[in-house]
């Protein structure tokens, strides 16, 4: 590496100024120095006792018990002169011989201060078991587990369809060859996406754990260097380090640091990110068919990720690790209260009622506040109280502002989801309900999923009520509150694209015909579109999209106002429960109980199928 970082250079010189101050020091001698001629008068006068002779450094002991001092000859002492000295009777003693290196005084406190440096180095460093990353910048920082960790799926509360995807991978690590000799394709990388604190590093970890395999952990921004080639030395060295620990798991946190699309910045990108980012890439074409690594990666925002990384073969499995819902924090509370004294008065399922918004490090936080609240009273159990005046503060935490959701914000959401929902329930084309939540994410503030369709052709039923069920959500806001929210303009950007599409590339619409007006060209960073129309067929298109918008409000509007009862029913509950799926969501509507609370101990055994993350418009260029 020829190219050292910059605090690397910053240090060095500093070592470099310390030694030379020592070597300035270590020159002079301070105490007693006295000048040659004055040294010659002394011996002249009788009255030194004792020379001992160091090269040209005179060490001389006075007669009477006076003070030693120091003296420098002009030249190096013959032995004339120290037979001379004999004759006065002053014992001279010469020092053995000193292979003398000009450069000694200078290199001895330069390694001095270096081992210093690297010490410092190896405890910032993070404390690697192995220590084999100590005093090397271009070494990955990874923190190598060896033993696997104790982390298993029973400590991951919630995530059930996560862990039913993962459980594969479990299996794989146990025993890779019996996959192998099957020819099995296993993917290499898994993208686990979701907010903070969501834990997607516990889950990787449990995967660990569960099947007994190395856990070896870095963060995306551990790549980030300002110097070129470091990130990338790193990424290699980190795979290195995988492959001695194999069959093992990589777990890449935050690696949106790295994983940023390429050239995207202003000015030609930043070249020692983009050789990071091919660094890993290349690494992870490079694993041979046989080998048993699986990396796994974490990122809030798969959306920046450079498109190269989501390639088959690469990270091309998602899996969503979302905010928990009531029932996954009942359960995550349950989890790390195991082993904190609680008192009598102590009720988690209600507790997890009134922390909306909380994902599981701040539940863990909060268990943690409410020890120490009690701690410091002198109790010695944890009560409510504590537990809610630690929620408090956990809200109050500096970075927790997307905590805060207010009464009026979920009430908004239940209404607008359960408008979507009901929607999609009732409109004999649409695609029904597979899930329907007002948990959080990403900048939605909840979510109807659609359950999935094989049919790669749509029809224009299914288009027109698609879009009635975008505008559901708006519609149902419209029906109970007297005022509109922004939360809709998701929804109008997918039901004016759908409506636009179907007029001006579809051939749907009886004025328009079968004209291609618009061509889309699918390009690897997303589509640009050649418009082949006039001015005045624009403005036509533009009138029949906010038609073909209007009419289908006016449809929902319809449905919900004779459906409002149901519509209640559904939003009561989404607040109570927050997530309903497709089955639960059938109950509610149909005016049947759910069965009675949510259950949290026994986590219950979901058999929804596995879940990808959604694409945000449904892709409808199929054919
Ligand atoms: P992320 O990697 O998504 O930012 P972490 O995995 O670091 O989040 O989670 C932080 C902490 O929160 C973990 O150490 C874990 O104790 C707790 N936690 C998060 N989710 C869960 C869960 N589903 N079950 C139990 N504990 C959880
Ligand atoms: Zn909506």
């Amino acid at each position: 590496m020829n190219r050292l970082p910059f605090n690397l250079w910053f240090v060095l010189l500093v070592a470099i100024l310390i030694a030379w101050a020592f070597s300035l020091t270590s020159g002079q001698q301070p105490v007693g120095q006295v000048a040659y001629t004055n040294f010659l008068n002394e011996v002249e006068a009788g009255r030194v006792a004792k020379i001992l002779v160091d090269g040209r450094q005179l060490n001389v002991t006075p007669k009477d018990g006076g003070e030693p001092y120091l003296t420098f000859a002009p030249g190096p002492i013959d032995t004339t002169t120290i037979r001379e000295w004999g004759e006065k009777k002053i014992v001279v003693e010469i020092a053995p011989p000193r292979r003398e290196n000009p450069m000694l005084g200078f290199l001895i406190p330069l390694l001095l201060v270096g081992l210093l440096i690297g010490i410092f180095f190896f405890f910032s460093r993070n404390r690697s078991p192995s220590g084999d990353s100590a005093f090397s910048f271009t070494k990955s920082r990874a923190r190598v587990l060896t033993e696997a960790p104790k982390t298993s799926f029973k400590d991951v509360a919630g995530c059930e369809e996560a862990k039913e995807e993962l459980k594969e991978i479990v299996e794989f690590l146990k025993s890779p060859a019996r996959f192998h000799e099957m020819g099995a394709r296993i993917p290499k990388g898994v993208l686990l996406v979701g907010p903070p604190g969501s834990g997607k590093t516990h889950i990787a970890r449990a995967v660990a754990g569960e099947a007994k395999v190395p856990f070896i952990a870095a963060s995306g921004s551990d790549f980030v260097e300002m110097f070129v080639g470091v990130g990338a030395a790193r990424v290699r060295d980190l795979f290195e380090t995988a492959k001695r620990h194999a069959p093992c798991i990589i777990f890449i946190d935050e690696i949106d640091a790295v994983g940023r699309r390429r050239g995207g910045g202003v000015g030609g990108g930043n070249d020692e990110r983009e050789q990071t980012l091919n660094q890993l890439l290349v690494e992870l074409d490079g694993f041979e068919k046989e080998s048993s690594i699986i990396v796994m990666a974490a990122t809030n925002r798969p959306d920046v990720l450079d498109p190269a990384l989501l390639r088959p073969g690469r990270f091309d499995r998602q899996i969503a690790i979302d905010a928990p819902d009531v029932r996954g924090r009942e359960q995550i509370l349950r989890i790390h209260a195991k082993g904190k004294p609680l008192a009598e008065d102590v009720d988690l399922a209600l507790l997890a009622k009134r922390t909306p918004g909380f994902v599981g490090a701040d539940l863990e936080n909060l268990l943690n506040e409410a020890a120490l609240l009690a701690a410091r009273d002198g109790r010695k159990k944890i009560t409510m109280k504590d537990l809610e005046e630690a929620a408090d503060r956990v809200i109050m935490g500096p970075a927790k502002k997307s905590l805060v959701l207010s009464q009026k914000d979920r009430e908004v959401t239940a209404y607008h989801e359960a408008g979507h929902a009901l929607a999609a329930h009732f409109l004999e084309h649409a695609d029904k309900v597979h899930k329907v939540t007002i948990v959080p994410r990403g900048r939605a503030m909840g979510f109807m999923m659609p359950s999935r369709q094989d049919t790669l052709h749509w029809s224009k039923k299914r288009l027109t009520d698609q879009i009635a069920v975008a505008l559901a959500g708006r519609v149902a806001e419209e029906l109970i509150f007297d005022d509109v929210t922004t939360g809709a303009e998701n929804d109008f950007r997918q039901a004016t694209d759908l409506a636009r599409r179907m007029i001006t590339e579809w051939g749907m619409h009886p004025e328009f015909g079968m004209v291609a007006y618009q061509v889309r060209e699918d390009t690897y960073l997303g589509g640009y579109d050649t418009r082949q129309y006039s001015e005045d067929t624009a403005r036509r298109i533009d009138e029949a999209v906010q038609k073909l918008l209007q009419e289908q409000h006016d449809k929902v509007l319809q449905l919900l106002s004779e459906k409002k009862e149901v519509l209640e029913r559904v939003a009561r509950t989404l607040l109570e429960r927050e997530t309903l799926n497709a089955e639960e969501f059938v109950r509610v509507v149909e005016g049947e109980p759910l069965e009675s609370e949510p259950a949290a101990e026994p986590p219950k055994e979901e058999k929804e199928p596995p879940r990808v993350v959604p694409k945000v418009k449904p892709n409808l260029g199929g054919a």
